[in-house]
């Protein structure tokens, strides 16, 4: 490998170029964006060529291999070429695995990646391993492997970033559920997502391990052809048979060859029906890797969460305020309002990524009162809810929203924060959304 073309200048992309500096490799980078003053001098004194603003097809030619970035479409004028002239495309995740021969724990799903990517790390660490977390989270799979490299990653991954993938092989791939989602991106077309998420197990062998949701009729498809140990976690009696973990009643059951036990799912950190199986997957990994059922069971019982999914901000006159700002889907909204007993007073709405929004309509009809729509897809909410609600209002802004919710609620009641879209309408990114949310809230 010596002419490495990467394309794109986010997370991924700069990580890639800081690992291909370090093995000397020549370097080139493309990306429509502009490139902060600073960085783009250290690169170039580093001997990495840039171009902005612009892909240009010329560079083709001149790499053995190219990096595509995961926000970088497959179909642009570039990457055509690049097929054309038959030059290897892959992915950043690719990229750092060819440098690597730490134990790689690989999670993807379309909800929950970071919850459970956290939850696994956490219990790795608290089992004293030398790991990091990296992917879809922060940190670049590639610049981690330049700033401190470790024995155990973590690494939470995307379906884009999944599209590129060659000879990735992970020791243990962990699948949540696979749901609609992204869709613009595959041509609309479902199954095609869920080829791309089945990647991540593609080049395991029965050295390795893959932890799937049982109960999810998206998988079940591909498991004969699976070649990796399988383990599923269930949320059914019906499973007891399979290696992995089940539910059944209050206890979860974990059953693989390194581990047997239960545990109450009271004493899970992380409540809801989502969440325990976030926790039933996390344990099978850890259980996978040779943790001791005890350290796994503290582990999951004192787990802080992750901010913005189910993050409880506080009780006011009586009104429990939570933010679940990463709900940019459908189904990760059913989840937050199934793990809600008080009545419900929903803030949702932002950028509909294609909701299907029927899937919500018997949990709002039984535990919403009352919708506050903030942002710009209105329409369809309004549609979809209009039988199962006595009250909907419509504002402009997330101080409307927080106050509006404030004032029609009683005490005992539920705010919640879930609003099925992303945030691109009024906010940077949902993490700012959240943000303006708690911090209304506390201001209260
Ligand atoms: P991701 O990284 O896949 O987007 P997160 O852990 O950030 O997942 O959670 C995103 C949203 O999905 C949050 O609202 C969270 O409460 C919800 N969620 C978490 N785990 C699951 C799950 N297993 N199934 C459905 N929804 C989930």
């Amino acid at each position: 490998m010596k002419n490495v073309l990467v394309v794109g200048s986010g997370i991924s992309g700069m990580g890639a170029i800081k690992l291909g500096i370090h093995y000397n490799y020549n370097m080139r980078l493309t990306t429509l964006s502009s490139i902060d003053e600073v960085e783009k001098n250290t690169l170039t004194s580093l001997g990495v060529d840039i171009e902005e603003g612009r892909h240009s097809i010329n560079d083709v030619n001149w790499a053995n291999i190219i990096v595509k970035s995961p926000g970088v479409p497959s179909n642009i004028p570039l990457i055509d070429a690049a097929r054309d002239s038959a030059i290897p495309i892959i992915s950043e995740i690719e990229f750092a695995y060819r440098h690597t021969e730490s134990t790689i724990i690989a999670i993807t799903g379309t909800n929950g990646k970071t919850t459970t990517s956290h939850l696994i790390y956490h219990i790795l660490k608290d089992n004293g391993f030398d790991v990091a977390l990296v992917g879809n989270i922060g940190t670049s799979f590639s610049e981690q492997l330049v700033c401190r490299p470790a024995d155990f990653y973590v690494v939470e991954i995307s379906s884009f970033q999944l599209e590129d993938i060659v000879d990735f092989k992970p020791n243990i791939s962990v699948i949540l559920n696979i749901q609609p989602d992204h869709l613009d991106r595959y041509n609309n077309n479902f199954e095609k997502y869920i080829k791309t998420k089945m990647k991540i197990q593609v080049n395991q062998d029965n050295a390795d391990s893959f932890i799937y949701h049982g109960d999810d009729l998206n998988i079940a498809p591909f498991l004969s052809a699976i070649k990796a140990n399988k383990y599923s976690f269930s949320n059914s009696t019906n499973r007891s048979n399979n290696h992995g973990a089940f539910l059944d009643g209050d206890r979860i059951i974990i059953n693989t060859i390194q581990n047997k036990f239960t545990m109450t799912i009271h004493n899970l950190a992380l409540q809801g029906t989502h969440n325990i199986y976030n926790s039933m997957a996390a344990s099978i990994a850890a259980s996978n890797l040779g943790i001791q059922k005890e350290i796994i069971k503290k582990s999951l019982s004192n787990f802080k969460g992750v901010e913005h999914r189910l993050e409880f901000v506080g009780k006011i006159s009586g009104v429990n305020f939570i933010n679940d700002s990463k709900a940019t889907n459908c189904n990760s909204v059913y989840y937050a309002l199934d793990s809600i007993t008080d009545p419900v007073i929903w803030i949702c709405g932002g950028v509909d990524k294609g909701n299907d929004y029927s899937i919500l309509k018997d949990l709002v009809a039984s535990k919403v009162k009352t919708i506050i729509i903030l942002g710009r897809d209105i329409k369809d909410i309004h549609i979809n809810f209009k039988n199962c609600v006595n009250t909907i209002v419509n504002v402009d802004t997330m101080d409307q929203a927080v106050n509006k919710s404030f004032s029609l609620a009683d005490s005992g009641d539920t705010v919640l924060l879930s609003p099925a879209c992303a945030s691109f309408d009024l906010f940077q990114n949902y993490e700012e959304r959240g943000r303006v949310f708690k911090n209304k809230v506390l201001s209260i």
